[in-house]
């Protein structure tokens, strides 16, 4: 490509362009085209010196001079821009892998690259589309993770529930890069089974463990495709019930003792996030004030029970093979005959997955990093989108930033 002329304005520049093609055979016949004027085509490049650059191409018109050739004219290809393309391809490649490693909107590239949404959006959707079709991205996973989440509050109750599928699989170093597989519609064993079933035996075979949420749908879709796979019960769900077990035990408090849901000045009410946070990662001033606002709030040390139950649970994932199945032991234990109602259900719910509790150590413990990270990810890509209407732009969003491009960090201190 030869850049003919640049002219700048405050708002963007403007690349006048051609082909140094010279000779082009008819493609019907090969015989040697003769020219037939030029056609200028408009594209929209990478952004440039902060400005937006728009492209105009004399883009050359061929005729074939083989009177009994159907061709007649045609006009010169190039990989700058596909026919038709509002964006040049490296526009659309800047775009996509913003997406893809970034925190950003449609909307902002767009506003770079100095074209509407929907011009930006047609470009990087069907690069998008290309990316995740490629074969590779679901070669070498043994582990796999599900977990569910709400994509859209709009429509009927529970109507908005995605399951979605997370590769958990751990490198040389035994780490683990969490990367989004894919995107269902539905929260059941079936939406689940009806994907594992579409990636092909191959797939199934591979997979050696299979990380769950409690939920009995997705448990049994693993009983039946992955027959071979051990089911481990994701930490972050384990923790999850724990937390919400506490919280449950608080509202319950706080209603029994001042009579109404906790509202702003409430000791309980004022603690409400810090129960969540494991005691490992309270600092001084948290842990005085907890105990404060729980001497006052909790008059039989309910809470604080529930509390002291829920850090043990949490210890499990933090203690060594040998101690973590020692907790598991006593947890199973006593929680489901502990006086405190909540905890009891806690207890025998925990109770009823067991052997998936315990397969954490047998699998090497995976950390409830994975899930955490993707969920962190999704959540930012919807917050950012400012929600999704259509669900197949929604699973494409997903699968761009949760795809595993972006640095892995660390679960950092103080969060619970
Ligand atoms: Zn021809």
């Amino acid at each position: 490509m030869h850049i003919t002329s640049v002219t700048g304005s405050a708002e963007s520049l403007l690349l006048r362009i051609e082909t140094d093609q010279s000779l082009a055979g008819c493609p019907a016949c090969g015989v040697v085209a003769i020219g037939h004027g030029r056609r200028r085509i408009r594209l929209h490049d990478i952004p440039c010196f902060g400005r937006p650059v728009r492209l105009l191409w004399a883009k050359r018109v061929w005729r074939c001079p083989d009177s009994g050739c159907p061709t007649g004219t045609f006009t010169e290809e190039h990989p700058l821009a596909g026919p038709r393309a509002k964006l040049t391809a490296r526009a659309v490649r800047w775009a996509t892998n913003a997406l893809e490693r970034f925190d950003t909107s449609v909307a902002a590239l767009a506003y770079q690259l100095g074209v509407s949404w929907h011009t930006a959006w047609d470009g990087i959707e069907a690069e998008a589309r290309r990316r995740i079709a490629d074969e590779g991205r679901l070669k070498d996973v043994d582990a796999l993770g599900v977990d569910e989440h709400v994509w859209t509050h709009t429509g009927l109750p529970g109507s908005g529930m995605i399951t979605g599928i997370v590769d958990h699989t751990r490198d040389e170093e035994g780490k683990v890069h969490a990367r989004l597989l894919d995107l269902v519609p539905g929260r059941s064993g079936k939406a689940y089974a009806d994907w594992l079933k579409e990636q092909g035996k191959d797939f199934a075979a591979g997979i050696k463990v299979a990380t769950l949420d409690p939920f009995r749908g997705y448990a049994n879709a693993v009983r039946d495709e992955l027959p071979e796979s051990i089911t481990v019960l994701d930490a972050f769900h384990v923790v999850k019930l724990g937390g919400a077990a506490v919280d449950d035990v608080r509202r319950r408090v706080q209603q029994d003792t001042l009579g109404h849901r906790g509202r702003k000045g409430d000791p309980l009410y004022g603690i409400r996030r810090t129960l969540q946070i494991g005691a490992e990662h309270l600092t001084e001033k948290q842990a005085a004030r907890l105990e404060k606002k729980l001497t006052t709030g909790d008059p039989k040390d309910e809470v604080t029970l529930a509390w002291h139950c829920y850090q043990k649970l949490r210890a499990v994932y933090h203690a060594s093979p040998a101690r973590g199945r020692q907790l598991v032991t006593e947890i199973l234990t006593s929680f489901p005959t502990c006086p405190i109602p909540e905890i009891a259900r806690l207890g025998r719910s925990l109770r009823a997955w067991k052997s998936a509790i315990l397969a954490y150590f047998d699998t090497g413990g995976a950390s409830n990093g994975p899930t955490e990270a993707i969920n962190g990810v999704i959540e930012t890509t919807r917050r950012i989108a400012r929600g999704f209407r259509n669900f197949a732009n929604y699973r494409l969003r997903c699968l761009l930033a949760a795809g595993g491009h972006r640095p892995y960090r660390r679960k950092t201190a103080n969060h619970a």
